[in-house]
């Protein structure tokens, strides 16, 4: 007897509960509202789920939520700083204003999840996509459980492992990054709380460490993690090097529990669709020299839904996804950010610590950057001076 697999139909299928697929569904109903009911996102884990993650959520991503109406409260540690530390010395600048906060993903990520679900997304959890396909005239999500969704555009929204971007043709990309963190205890030479705070001691590591202020069940804890940006597959000991700072501050990395995960970052000529299948966030790629992701994931969100709702309206070209990534404030942001990974993961490396280190605005911009707050044609004007007479050749 032939089994039956059932085949559920909708105008959008989204791989991934993410931010940017959950976003990606929260712009979508808001520019097509007649299609609540008829978007889909399909997410492997069951809410609320975890995600490794330090949780530093920019500003400019809030304001995206905020202009969505879909900011979700949840509890986290308000942010106005940041401190850079290297070989070399040590910066930190804080701004009057908030410039972002550090949430909890697994409560963050659940809370987006049910307001979504409460504008008309049906969200399913527990909906792990082993494939998918594209016949050309729909394109099809298979779950692992033997579901299918069939619809006229998917996005694939589905991180880092993306099965989507599998399926669009590409490969994992060149720009892959290993990741570490532990929560643990402050100690005294954490500093104030409202500063993020970063290391890039160790010229040798193309990445650096970190240590965020951040919550977890109510407990005032700081999230410490290292940040490795391959070049091919070499492999760092990063329980090693994560170890050593945590030392600094008497505690032991075998005490707390690891996690560990990848990160995939933006290269500026990938191709983003490929018929009826489009790529978001971590699947498309983030920003390289850091690893933030969560305001980027947002932001693709935000232009996918209003792309695909033009799209389906027959005002845009779906395929033109690609094309609207690269031009837009998002598309270019990444693209600088991958370059500046090349000279601060390169040679120009101690350049780039004294630029930060001895400018008075560089990390006050990039602060205001993260914040989403207005830029200050004047800072950013004193910054390119100053890189420029950085960049020159040395005699
Ligand atoms: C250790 C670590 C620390 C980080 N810290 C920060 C930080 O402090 N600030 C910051 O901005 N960024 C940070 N990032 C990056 C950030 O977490 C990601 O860039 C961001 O989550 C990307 O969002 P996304 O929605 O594209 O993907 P994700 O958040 O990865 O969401 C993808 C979703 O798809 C689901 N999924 C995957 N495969 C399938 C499948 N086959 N079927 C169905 N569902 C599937 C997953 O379960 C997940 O829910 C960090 C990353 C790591 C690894």
């Amino acid at each position: 007897m032939a089994s039956y697999t059932p085949v559920h139909h909708a105008d959008v299928v989204i791989v991934g509960g993410g931010p940017a697929g959950l976003v990606t569904a929260l712009s979508l109903l808001r520019a097509a509202p007649e299609l609540a009911d008829r978007v889909v996102v399909l997410e492997k884990g069951r809410y609320p789920r975890e995600k490794y993650c330090a949780g530093a959520l920019g500003g400019r991503g809030d304001a995206i939520l905020a202009d969505l109406d879909a900011r979700p409260d949840v509890p986290g540690v308000d942010v106005r700083g940041m401190s850079f530390v290297c070989g070399a010395g040590e910066r930190e600048e804080k701004l009057d204003e908030t410039i972002g906060r550090v949430v909890r993903r697994v409560e963050f990520d659940a809370a987006l999840a049910l307001i979504a679900e409460r504008r008309g997304v049906r969200v399913v959890d527990g909906a792990k996509v082993t494939s998918v396909d594209d016949d050309g005239s729909a394109a099809t999500a298979h779950a692992a459980d033997g579901r299918s969704w069939r619809a006229r555009v998917l996005v694939g929204a589905d991180g880092v492992g993306s099965s989507v971007r599998k399926a669009v043709g590409l490969g994992p990309g060149l720009l892959r990054a290993q990741v570490l963190e532990v929560d643990t205890e402050p100690t005294e030479l954490d500093g104030e709380r409202d500063v993020l705070r970063f290391c890039a001691f160790d010229r040798a590591l193309p990445g650096y460490t970190w240590d965020f202020p951040t919550i977890v069940d109510g407990r005032a804890l700081v999230c410490r993690g290292i940040y490795h940006l391959k070049r091919g597959d070499e492999r760092v000991d990063l329980e090693n090097k994560l170890g050593a700072q945590l030392a600094k501050h008497g505690q032991d990395i075998r005490q707390v529990k690891n996690k560990r995960f990848a990160e995939r970052g933006f290269e500026p000529a990938t191709t983003l669709a490929r018929g009826r299948m489009l790529l978001v966030g971590e699947a498309a790629g983030i920003d390289p020299i850091t690893g933030e992701g969560i305001a980027q994931a947002i932001e693709y969100g935000a232009m996918c839904g209003e792309h695909v709702a033009r799209a389906l309206r027959r005002q845009a070209v779906l395929g033109d996804w690609t094309r609207r990534v690269r031009l837009s404030r998002l598309g270019i942001d990444l693209a600088v950010r991958t370059r500046l990974a090349t000279y601060f993961f390169g040679p120009l490396r101690p350049r780039v610590e004294s630029l930060v280190l001895d400018s008075p605005v560089a990390l006050r911009a990039g602060c205001r950057h993260f914040g989403g707050l207005p830029a200050r044609a004047g800072e950013i004007a004193r910054v390119l001076a100053e890189a420029a007479v950085r960049a020159r050749p040395a005699h």
